[in-house]
């Protein structure tokens, strides 16, 4: 039988409640065994309302716990740095929520800590778990669509009222482009197998949120053999549906509804032929993200998303942001 992982939640938050609980649960051999809160109250409602056994404001109480091995970070974003390099600390093996830090210096600094310490650590973009997309990612590998010319992705939604917290208000761990543009970028990483070396952004702001904080954006990217690629993304756009359209010399690939966290997406290639569906058949994608963690932390294989994976998505991110902020091209360094 596999080794059990014990599990601490450390945040209270939405994402955990709606998938992550569920996603831990249905693993062989897993539990959750306490949930941290920087509020008793919420942490007991939350443990009550979610059958979590325990719950704490205090982190040592998780990272003294011979019998956790892995937690799960889903705080606001500021927070991700220094919960993962304690959790590191204490030998605990690490799923941290995008984005992996604010700063790529912090994400090199959990990276390198996770390392030394020998943990897994592990970056939820869930997009790339979506099955379509994984589909997608093997169709252009093979070369279907003979070269890569253009790619745009579709990403604008309306934010649940729900929502409407540090996402609108918090011009550094808020945002739209921390918080659904990066998993874009995690995406075009993912599918295309490369990064961009040239960003430009332009973004929009006080349609919902303030401050300064970006709701729209609009972003033009260059990838390696000239291809060039197109986001839009929204907090401000209901009925939209997301997707992506991929442009080759010899096809065409288009996505329809593949941008949620819903296990959904329709994949279509036209080409010379005319038009077909390519069917897919759809798993959990925080079911698949847990599987895969799981079994990096009993040391097979490694999580869908690397702290690798999540740095470099941080990284161009934040290119983009600079981007929107300066009005310049910016070059992409990924250290
Ligand atoms: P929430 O706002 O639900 O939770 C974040 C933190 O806010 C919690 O840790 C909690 O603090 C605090 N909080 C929650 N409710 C309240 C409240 N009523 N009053 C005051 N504070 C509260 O965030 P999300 O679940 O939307 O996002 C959490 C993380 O997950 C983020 O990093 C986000 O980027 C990421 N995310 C990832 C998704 C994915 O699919 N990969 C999807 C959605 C979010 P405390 O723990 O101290 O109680």
């Amino acid at each position: 039988m596999s080794k059990h992982i014990g599990w601490a939640l450390i945040g209270a938050s939405n994402v955990a409640r709606q998938w992550i609980i569920d996603a831990i649960q249905v693993q062989a051999n897993s539990s959750i065994l306490n949930v941290l809160s920087s509020s008793d109250e919420r942490g007991a409602k939350f443990a009550a309302e979610n059958g979590t056994p325990a719950h704490t404001t205090d982190i040592n109480a998780i990272l003294t716990d011979d019998r956790v091995d892995a937690v799960y970070i889903s705080t606001a974003n500021q927070f991700h740095c220094e919960q993962t390099l304690a959790a590191a600390r204490a030998g605990k093996n690490v799923l941290c929520e995008k984005p992996v830090a604010l700063t790529v210096a912090d994400a090199r600094r959990m990276i390198a800590a996770c390392r030394d310490a020998r943990v897994v650590l592990g970056v939820n973009h869930h997009l790339r778990c979506n099955a379509m997309h994984q589909k997608l990612r093997r169709i252009l590998a093979e070369g279907t669509i003979g070269r890569l010319n253009a790619v745009r992705v579709f990403h604008a939604n309306f934010l649940p009222q729900a929502l409407h917290g540090w996402r609108v208000n918090d011009p550094d761990g808020g945002g739209l482009i921390l918080d659904s543009t990066i998993h874009d970028i995690d995406t075009l990483r993912f599918l295309i197998g490369s990064n961009p070396t040239h960003v430009m952004a332009m973004t929009q702001s006080g349609r919902l949120a303030h401050d300064g904080v970006e709701d729209g954006i609009m972003v033009i990217m260059r990838f390696p053999g000239d291809v060039l690629v197109q986001i839009h993304g929204a907090y401000t756009v209901p009925f939209s549906e997301g997707g992506v359209e991929f442009y080759g010399s010899d096809g065409v690939l288009v996505g329809r509804d593949c941008m949620s966290q819903r296990a959904a997406g329709r994949l279509f290639m036209r080409n010379a032929d005319g038009e077909k569906e390519i069917p897919v058949e759809h798993h959990n994608l925080y079911h698949y993200a847990l599987a895969a963690f799981s079994n990096a932390v009993r040391g097979t294989g490694q999580p869908a998303a690397t702290g690798e994976d999540g740095l470099a998505a941080l990284a161009i991110a934040l290119a983009i942001r600079e981007s929107a902020r300066t009005g310049r091209q910016i070059e992409v360094e990924i250290p």
